[in-house]
């Protein structure tokens, strides 16, 4: 069973509503399923957009933020903040916290965390779901170039094809449950 979901995302606010609406309801749709989402704390961007929704659907968010980030970004009321001291220990401690991992459209620095979790299940360092959701096509020339390290031979098929890609919030936390079981 999945119970938490750790949802990676943009920290910028300057995008495209459609982003900050698909993270919105992808918030709303962890919480409608009473799970709980992990996320990396604050109020920004789509990161803020998504743990909005979610807490005002109900539901239990966890915001795991570096100490340096805390001081700097604006605040939501959250189920819980957890401060630590680095990117490095956020990361140890959403890998903990999390059944699931999600990258929704952002930046690099949610391409850092996607890519190393994803990394991390493929050496078999853990056995949970990764995500990537591809909002409006944001994804299709990642998800190409994935097929062209899989031509080339640098990613293995079953490697790539274990990946939850999916387009709509619904589908992914269903591909996410049905890869965990
Ligand atoms: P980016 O995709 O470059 O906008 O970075 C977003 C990812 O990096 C998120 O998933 C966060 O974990 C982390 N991050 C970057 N900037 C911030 C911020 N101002 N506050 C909290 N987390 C951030």
């Amino acid at each position: 069973m999945i119970s938490s979901v750790c949802v990676f995302c943009g920290s910028s606010d300057n995008v495209n509503r459609i982003y900050k609406d698909a993270a919105a309801i992808f918030g709303a749709e962890i919480a409608r399923r009473g799970m709980t989402l992990v996320y990396g704390g604050g109020d920004v961007g789509t990161m803020g957009s998504l743990a909005s929704a979610a807490m005002n659907a109900g539901g239990e968010v966890i915001g795991i933020i570096p100490e340096y980030l805390n001081e700097r970004v604006r605040h939501l009321p959250l189920t819980q903040l957890m401060v630590v001291k680095g990117m490095r220990e956020r990361k140890a401690v959403m890998q903990e916290k999390a059944d699931a991992f999600v990258a929704l459209p952002g930046g690099i620095g949610t391409m850092d965390e996607f890519f190393e979790i994803w990394t991390l299940r493929y050496i078999g360092l853990h056995r949970k779901p990764v995500g990537l959701l591809n909002v409006n096509g944001f994804y299709d020339v990642l998800i190409e170039f994935l097929h062209v390290m899989n031509a080339q031979g640098f990613l293995q098929t079953q490697v790539l094809s274990d990946l939850c890609i999916e387009t709509s919030s619904v589908a992914m936390l269903d591909a996410l449950t049905e890869a965990q079981n």
